[in-house]
């Protein structure tokens, strides 16, 4: 067992709190490490405030985690003391379903482990995230990370990245493509650069005039103000994809409008119901489809990255003092992010 130091929130209103606990003792399988980055995701603030129910406190978010291998059990080949490795936002899973045996362990038939706010499979007690100072994961659920790399800036990669690359990947997003990225957040900024380098014109939709320039920067072909009628009715039937990660209920009738006959609104950012209520109308007359897509499997984590590495993407991120976390929450929770905030968890050792 080893002593780690942490943040936790204790309720769903106690906001983010110095925390400690221990880690287990390395199984045969496992890989210990010493985390040097964590991104703060969404999600992250979702689990806090228990916005999609379940929450299991404490909690100690965190799942873009980079850092180097300390220890392995002696069933571990792949790492070794030293290497720089990631971990994103699952830990396990059963191993042995259809789903795992397909490297989607994502969507394990009796339901993968999460990084942090899950039972372990082994011990059930609760998983705890990457807001801390090490962390200790089964070989299977550890990514390497490319040197080529700024781990800082890729850490986000381990969620964000990978939940914007696998759905792009599954619907064969590429050359000859107009995709629609809704929302310029920390998703929203990925698919931008993934979608890109891809091979499609891109566009961003954002409510802010304020993130047109870095949109373009980032690779955006176009940039629409979804709060713009005018701009949205322009765009009709324009799209063969969007890819929606807006966190919170919105209307999804504009944006369904925009897509050609055939085309697809992939979900990522909601897990709540629609509302207001979709017009099947919408779907029914164009054969449009709307599909959800959950984060990614570990073969296709391994493949983003390397992609990633080949294409020189990292995310753009703001640096974070573990001790600044809440106020952090608060500039999540107004879209007032460049675009990943990224904790330096030497803040939490020099504590
Ligand atoms: P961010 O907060 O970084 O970005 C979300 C963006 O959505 C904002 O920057 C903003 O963009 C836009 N937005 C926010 N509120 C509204 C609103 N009321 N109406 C319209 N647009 C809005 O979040 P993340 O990118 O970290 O996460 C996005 C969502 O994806 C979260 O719900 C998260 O839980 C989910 N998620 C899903 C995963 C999956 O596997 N499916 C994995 C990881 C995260 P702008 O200012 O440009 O309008």
């Amino acid at each position: 067992m080893a002593n780690t130091r942490a943040y936790a929130a204790t309720s769903p209103t106690s906001g983010l709190a110095p925390y400690s606990f221990d880690r287990r003792a390395l199984r045969t399988d496992d890989v210990a490490i010493e985390i040097d980055y964590c991104g703060v995701c969404h999600s992250d603030l979702h689990t806090v405030e228990n916005d999609w129910g379940g929450s299991q406190y404490p909690v100690v978010p965190g799942h873009e985690i980079v850092g180097r291998v300390t220890a392995v059990g002696p069933e571990v080949a792949a790492y070794k003391p030293g290497d720089l490795v990631g971990v994103g936002c699952m830990v396990d899973s059963c191993r042995s379903c259809s789903a795992c045996d397909s490297g989607l362990e994502q969507y394990c038939l009796e339901g993968s482990t999460m990084t942090y706010g899950s039972l372990d499979r082994h011990d059930g007690t609760v998983t705890h995230g990457g807001y801390s100072d090490k962390i200790v994961v089964s070989e299977r659920f550890v990514v390497r990370m490319p040197d080529k790399l700024d781990p800082a800036s890729a850490a986000p990669l381990l969620c964000a990245g990978i939940t914007t690359y696998s759905p792009l990947k599954h619907f064969n997003v590429g050359k000859g493509h107009k995709v629609g990225v809704l929302g310029m957040g920390g998703l929203g900024h990925m698919g931008v650069k993934l979608a890109k380098a891809l091979g499609a014109e891109v566009t961003i939709f954002t409510r802010s005039e304020a993130k047109v320039a870095e949109a373009k920067k980032q690779g955006a072909d176009h940039v629409i103000i979804s709060t713009d009628k005018a701009q949205m009715k322009a765009a009709a039937e324009s799209f063969d994809f969007l890819l929606d990660t807006i966190p919170v209920a919105h209307d999804f009738n504009p944006y369904l409008k925009c897509l050609k006959y055939d085309g697809t609104h992939i979900l990522v950012g909601l897990l709540t119901p629609v509302e207001p209520a979709l017009q099947a109308g919408l779907l029914v007359t164009k054969r449009r489809t709307v599909a959800g897509s959950l984060i990614g499997g570990m073969p296709e984590t391994q493949e983003m990255l390397d992609f990633c590495a080949e294409h020189d993407i990292t995310c753009d991120v703001e640096m974070l003092d573990i001790h600044n976390i809440n106020e952090a929450y608060e500039r999540m929770k107004k879209g007032d992010v460049k675009y990943r905030f990224v904790i330096d968890m030497k803040s939490l050792k020099d504590s």
